[in-house]
Parts: C-alpha cells; structure tokens; sequence
C-alpha cells in the first residue's frame, strides 16, 4: 500500500511536463496593450487644475462632485471646473484678495454656456443646502457659498466654504 504511494507520487513527479510546456516563456506572453494618455476629464478646465483638485479640503472636494452630479443630472449641462487650489505667487499675480483657493476650501466653475434661469436654479439648490458650511462674504457678513462674478477672466462661480474647511499644509523641504 505504502509502495503504491510512493509509485504514483514518484509518477506525478516524472509525468509533469516540462516547465515550458506549463509556463509560456516571457517572449511569447502578449504584449500589454498600448494606452494612450487618458483623456483630460472633461469636468476640468485643464490637467493641473484637476491634478491639484486632490488638495482640496475632503468634504469640500465631496460637494464639488455632488454639484458637477446635480448639474449633468438636474440641468443637463456639462459642468466645467476652472480652479481648485493655487498657491500664493499664483494669485498675487492674478490679484486675488481671497485665501480660500490657496487654503483648498473654494473651487471655480465657468457658466459661460449656462443661462439665468439655471444660474438660479443651482445657487438656490445649493446655497440653501449648505449655508451652514458656506465662506462669511466680507462684503455682507453673511454666509456666502456661490459668488457668481467676473475678476476679468470671464464669467463664472466661485464656490468657498468656511475658514474652518482650510487645509493645514505642512511644509515640505
Ligand atoms: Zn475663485
């Protein structure tokens, strides 16, 4: 019995093909597919201004993915992110008064396709829904989430949250 093991263990062994019948060598393995460079993600006005939407404030980068949502869904628009985060040299030289971009609590949006009425229809949505976490306009004193205005770059929305939303940086040498 124990004998007959051993044969048909001795068997396996010996009747296991060769290696390059099992394995396909390296060379003949297809090739990966090429892929081309993705597609720039059509909700960003450019690869940078995408690329740095990653460091915006988490629950901030989560409402601006709900409203890009809301607007292909509710308003059949395209939406079209603009700015995210900058850094400070960027917005001196665009005369920026603001800190919230450079503190990843504000993101822009262009709305040169969009007409009044769905203007309205999305700072109404949204305002109301987040009031509570919506920047304090220096101008009012109130609570101010969408500013719909032109600083000479076209129209557009600038979207900013509370202070409390800024982004701790830390540097990095
Ligand atoms: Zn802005």
């Amino acid at each position: 019995m124990i004998r007959k093991t051993i044969t048909a263990i001795t068997n396996y062994f010996t009747d296991r093909p060769e290696p390059e019948e099992i394995f396909l060598p390296l060379a003949k393995l297809p090739k990966e597919p090429k892929v081309e460079k993705p597609i720039l993600s059509q909700y960003f006005k450019s690869q940078l201004v995408e690329d740095r939407a990653k460091y915006l404030n988490l629950q901030v980068y989560e409402i601006m993915w709900e409203m890009i949502a809301w607007i292909v869904e509710e308003l059949k628009l395209i939406p079209v992110i603009t700015e995210t985060v900058t850094t400070g040299e960027q917005d001196e030289a665009l005369g920026r008064v603001s800190q919230s971009h450079e503190d990843g609590r504000a993101f822009d949006m262009r709305t040169r396709d969009w007409t009044p009425e769905q203007r309205h229809k999305f700072m109404a949505f949204f305002t109301a829904k987040y009031s509570d976490k919506a920047a304090i306009s220096k101008a009012s004193g109130k609570p101010t989430l969408i500013v719909y205005h032109d600083v000479g770059h076209g129209e557009h929305f600038h979207i900013q949250f509370d202070r409390k939303f800024t982004v701790i940086k830390k540097e990095t040498a």
